[in-house]
């Protein structure tokens, strides 16, 4: 048991820090490892210029590695006004929980840079990408065995193909260079389905919640997938691939979304790709003429709805707003949005709620695919493909030859195509998916814990514990 727990707090960091004093005092750890786990092992603040219309401007950043009991680190860069050290940290140390529940050999690590990527001209995100990225060479923050970052909030493919380029060019010799950074666009050493995971990976863990029908009724919720009404938080990357999916292939309809200016509303289904591309053409939803415009975008976190996701940043569900919660199910798609005090709330009402480390692990799993494929500087699926297809068109041969029957061309083609790496990407990070909630379930029951954070919590220090302990730092 720790000696100090967090205080309760709005503050991210604190936040979650509470959450780890409240699952370590289900283990029994031996003394002073607890805190080895818990504390920020590496930050790194660089103050930089960049020149701007003849004048200099001097940026702030952040590189925050949380625990090296897994090298190389990994985390996103996140490029925001909000940025600051607690964020980073907090961010940081919420990855390395991640990547140890769902099995993503990393310890976690944060970046941030303060700065609006949504005023700056592409020509200064692109000085201040590439000058960071440089930063972190020269401080060895950022390498294919040291650190490794990805996208985040106001960040995406197009910055990670400019650290990775930044890095190549500094690095001759060095034949993983594209492995420093993930999230690479395709052409650069980047894996299909990485821009999407995250989304993706929230839709594959509400699936594994509705496979789970005690889980289901535990809550309250009733009926299928393809029978719940969702309100999402953020349109953005995660939020808009979330919402794309779960309405176009599970059939869910998403009667509300929450954007920085405002929200949008419709019992019958938002259209998510109309929205989406509005909000990507004019930076918010007033004026779109989708359903109806709601003024305070965060009361739709208190509208009637079966499923809330909120997608957007941290601090959403707090203290003054818990209460009126009325989704019965509340998953947790951007890092930290539930304090510690309004997520024993939920779980108090009997509000099921699929916590961030395990919800939105999809991104740096996919990441963690990428990475191995460009130390393996192979596409997944290059030498067995065609041997796979060819094997099913042998044995559908063979049960053509013993029944009688054809196979239908149409058939030929679904049956005996072998994987495509997309094909893999997705199996992959469904497995990883199925088989997190699956530890997580085991611990809450084994544990006796309250709810499926405290368990995600439990599974991931129990893991991190044990690889300490195995290098004989613990006893
Ligand atoms: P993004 O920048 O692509 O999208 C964020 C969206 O939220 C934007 O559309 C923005 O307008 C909206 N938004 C901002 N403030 C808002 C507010 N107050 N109310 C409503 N909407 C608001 O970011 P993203 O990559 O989608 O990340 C979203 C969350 O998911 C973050 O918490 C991030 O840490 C987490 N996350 C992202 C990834 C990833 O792969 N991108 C992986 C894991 C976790």
């Amino acid at each position: 048991m720790i000696a100090h727990m967090a205080p309760e707090n709005s503050k991210f960091i604190d936040n979650v820090l509470r959450m780890f004093d409240q699952a370590v005092a289900y283990l029994d750890l031996p003394d002073g490892l607890a805190e080895q786990i818990k504390i920020c092992d590496s930050v790194l603040r660089v103050q930089f210029p960049v020149r701007v219309d003849g004048g200099y401007r001097i940026i702030d950043a952040y590189r925050a590695q949380h625990s090296h009991h897994m090298t190389p680190t990994k985390g996103g860069i996140r490029y925001s006004l909000h940025v600051d050290q607690d964020e980073v940290v907090a961010l940081a140390t919420l990855m390395t929980l991640k990547c140890a529940l769902v099995n993503v050999p990393f310890g976690g690590a944060k970046g941030g840079v303060r700065i609006n990527p949504r005023v700056e001209p592409p020509e200064i995100l692109e000085k201040v990408t590439r000058r960071y990225a440089a930063e972190l060479m020269w401080k060895n923050f950022i390498g294919p065995a040291i650190d490794v970052p990805a996208p985040d909030m106001g960040t995406s493919a197009r910055e990670m193909a400019w650290i990775a380029d930044t890095f190549g060019t500094m690095s001759t010799g060095e034949m993983d260079a594209n492995a420093c950074v993930t999230g690479k666009p395709i052409t650069q050493g980047g894996i299909p389905g990485r821009n999407e995971a995250t989304g993706r990976g929230v839709q594959y863990g509400i699936r594994e919640f509705f496979r789970h029908l005690k889980e289901v009724e535990r809550c309250g919720l009733k009926g299928e997938l393809c029978d719940q009404k969702i309100v999402v938080q953020g349109l953005g990357n995660v939020g808009y691939h979330a919402a794309k999916f779960l309405s176009g292939e599970d059939g869910c309809t998403i009667v509300g979304i929450a954007e920085r200016d405002g929200g949008l509303w419709d019992d019958d289904g938002l259209d998510v790709e109309a929205v989406a591309t509005y909000l990507r053409a004019n930076g918010g939803v007033k004026g779109c003429g989708i359903g109806t415009y709601i003024e305070d975008g965060r009361s739709l976190l208190t509208s009637q709805c079966d499923i809330l996701i909120p997608a957007a940043l941290e601090n959403q569900i707090t203290a003054d707003n818990v209460d009126g919660v009325k989704a019965r199910l509340v998953a947790e798609a951007a890092n930290g949005p539930t304090t510690a005090s309004a997520a024993n709330n939920l779980t108090a009402r009997g509000i099921a709620v699929l916590p961030d480390l395990y919800l939105n692990a999809g991104g740096v799993t996919v990441s963690y695919f990428e990475w191995s494929k460009n130390l393996a500087h192979i596409r997944f699926g290059r030498l067995d493909k065609r041997l796979e297809e060819a094997r099913a068109s042998q044995l559908m041969g063979a049960i053509e030859s013993m029944t009688g029957t054809r196979f239908t061309p149409d058939q030929w083609r679904d049956l005996a195509r072998g994987a495509d790496e997309i094909d893999r990407v997705r199996s992959g990070l469904d497995d990883t998916m199925r088989h997190a909630f699956g530890e997580m379930i085991e611990a809450r029951d084994e544990f006796g814990a309250p709810d499926l954070r405290s368990a995600a919590y439990i599974v991931a220090i129990q893991k991190i514990a044990t690889a300490y302990m195995n290098r004989g730092i613990f006893p």
